[in-house]
């Protein structure tokens, strides 16, 4: 009955993945997946994630009951106030809908039917390139993409004028997704100069605007910073959804801890707003998993602990600026490799988008067992000190080869 199914192509990422592990190089890297590494290249579980989560399990009432479709409450509340800030007139006006999520991923494919339903045949703009899962969730979920220009790869920054200029051609009242930082593959975002052109653009096509946002904290080490795009787009007045991921900052991965907020028009608005949200997870996953979010909730919710995430996050970001900075550095002062590197000084968060060629990157998998993908992405995350003068070298012999 099922023979005729065809094979689906692998995913590029797993699949590097699954070269590394098989490599028996003694040097091998692997910049290739998005998750934190410390500088041993070993998972870290963060210091307060691990004492709020034996916190929440030794308490007695502790238990495994469902969350209900809208989700644990004091997670979701706080979540919303983590990215809109504690002076958002939506909160304080009531003008804020928002339920958890299967994580980032799942807020997205909520998002996503949320349009289908109420934004009938409206198309979604995505940037080019942008994280692969983007477009493909939008075709499981039966909703038309178009693209806008993003990467300038000549300069290895933002194309801001192609951007505006796709965005103003865009069709009126589509629905635009904007990374809110730490781009995803580029590392590339704009500056908040940029933004309010890019709000003023939007908002001359009227358009809906869609932040997914995967990396607050983690990207900068600064939770408002890195919520600036949202915040600024709050306060020009348009109503946005915002997909919240707590995998990469909260280090929950595969806890699958999100949520989906929302700022709307009005106080009933909000409501029906929760409430179809709510209506849309109940046949999409019923309920989402609950230990993760009581987590989240319980350091959100506690200053002190409140206070130590944050500490966290800065020991996450900067060892991740500190290893592009010795990437930087072993280039141009030591190796002196020809072409300008300041990008991977630049760029920010988990990603690098070294500007190497598909034939350099296959070198480099093939011959030094450096794993990174075809399109010069690098996750910045799986370089430490043990590995990234290799990592450095390597890329020297690649560009002189
Ligand atoms: N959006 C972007 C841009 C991402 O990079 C990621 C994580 N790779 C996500 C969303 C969501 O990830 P998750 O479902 O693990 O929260």
């Amino acid at each position: 009955r099922y023979e005729s199914v065809p094979q689906p192509p692998g995913d590029a990422i797993f699949g590097i993945v699954k070269e590394f592990r098989a490599s028996t190089h003694p040097s091998k890297v692997n910049l290739s997946i998005g998750a934190y590494r410390d500088d041993q290249g070993q998972p870290w579980v963060l210091p307060v994630v691990k004492k709020a989560e034996l916190q929440l399990v030794q308490s007695p009432s502790y238990d495994h009951e469902y969350l209900g479709m809208e989700g644990y409450a004091p997670f979701v509340q706080a979540a919303s106030l983590l990215v809109l800030g504690k002076d958002s007139k939506a909160i304080k006006e009531g003008r804020v809908a928002a339920v958890q999520t299967v994580s980032g991923t799942g807020a997205i494919r909520l998002a996503y039917e949320f349009y289908k339903n109420y934004r009938k045949d409206a198309p979604i703009l995505l940037p080019r390139p942008t994280w692969p899962n983007h477009p493909q969730i939008a075709v499981e979920a039966g909703i038309k993409t178009l693209e806008y220009r993003y990467y300038d790869a000549k300069t290895k920054g933002l194309d801001l004028a192609g951007m505006l200029e796709d965005i103003k051609a865009a069709p009126p009242r589509s629905i635009i997704l904007l990374h809110a930082c730490a781009h995803n593959p580029t590392g590339v975002d704009p500056t908040p100069e940029q933004w309010k052109q890019i709000a003023e653009a939007c908002l001359s096509r009227d358009l809906d605007v869609f932040f997914d946002i995967a990396y607050q904290g983690f990207a900068s080490g600064d939770l408002g910073r890195d919520a600036w795009a949202v915040r600024h787009f709050e306060e020009r007045g348009f109503e946005l959804f915002v997909a919240q991921s707590f995998s990469k900052n909260f280090g929950l991965y595969g806890e699958r801890t999100g949520a989906l907020t929302c700022v709307v028009g009005s106080k009933e608005t909000a409501a029906k707003v929760t409430a179809q949200l709510g209506r849309l997870t109940r046949a999409l996953v019923s309920n989402c998993p609950s230990h993760g979010a009581k987590i989240a909730a319980v350091v959100l919710n506690d200053p002190a602990l409140y206070a130590e995430w944050e500490d966290n996050l800065q020991t996450m970001s900067k060892r991740i600026q500190t290893m592009r900075d010795q990437v930087f550095d072993i280039l141009t002062k030591e190796l002196k490799t020809p072409g300008d590197w300041t990008h991977i000084k630049n760029q920010i968060g988990m990603f690098s988008y070294t500007g190497l060629t598909k034939a350099q990157c296959t070198a480099l998998r093939k011959d030094r067992a450096v794993f990174l993908l075809d399109s010069g992405r690098i996750s910045v995350a799986g370089l430490n000190e043990g590995n990234v003068r290799y990592f450095a070298e390597s890329l020297d012999w690649a560009v002189r080869n």
